[in-house]
């Protein structure tokens, strides 16, 4: 895997652009959770580990679309108004499932929904850039605690 550092670093160069100290603790910190993340968990997350470091919630969401474009950065879904990513890096397409009570995100990928998504584009004469499904429910735990429903 390259490093995602240097691979920002070209994108600047190539917009035009400056590589602050700030925006290489976001891509460090994206780098170590490993998994999805929304801008509020990004922000928390960063406060807590750079507590002397003065970086605003505006500056990452400002970051956010430059590493999206620079290909470091994949945004999954949109839950509720808010927007949730994950690495781009060398991870293979997928979608996802996520429970409305804990938060607790699955992943899953069928060859069948991609084909079904290409041959609608076909038919349709659409050019798809990308896609993305999540299913809402309730994971397996928390499925225990659902209110048994009445017997009728
Ligand atoms: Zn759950
Ligand atoms: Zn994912």
């Amino acid at each position: 895997m390259k490093d995602p550092k240097e691979i920002f670093n070209c994108y600047c160069k190539s917009h035009g652009m400056r590589c602050t100290p700030e925006r290489y603790i976001i891509i460090d910190e994206i780098f170590r959770i490993r998994g999805h993340f929304n801008i509020d968990e990004l922000y928390l997350r960063i406060r807590k580990d750079y507590p002397h470091k003065k970086l605003s919630k505006g500056s990452i969401y400002r970051t956010i679309p430059h590493l999206v474009k620079a290909g470091l950065l994949r945004e999954c879904f949109i839950d509720q108004g808010h927007s949730c990513y994950e690495s781009a890096l060398g991870a293979h397409h997928h979608e996802h499932l996520k429970c409305v009570r804990c938060g607790k995100i699955l992943e899953f990928s069928s060859p069948r929904i991609n084909t079904i998504e290409k041959n609608i584009c076909k038919k349709l004469k659409f050019h798809m850039i990308e896609h993305s499904h999540v299913l809402l429910g309730y994971c397996v735990d928390c499925q225990a605690d659902l209110p048994k429903k009445g017997v009728s």
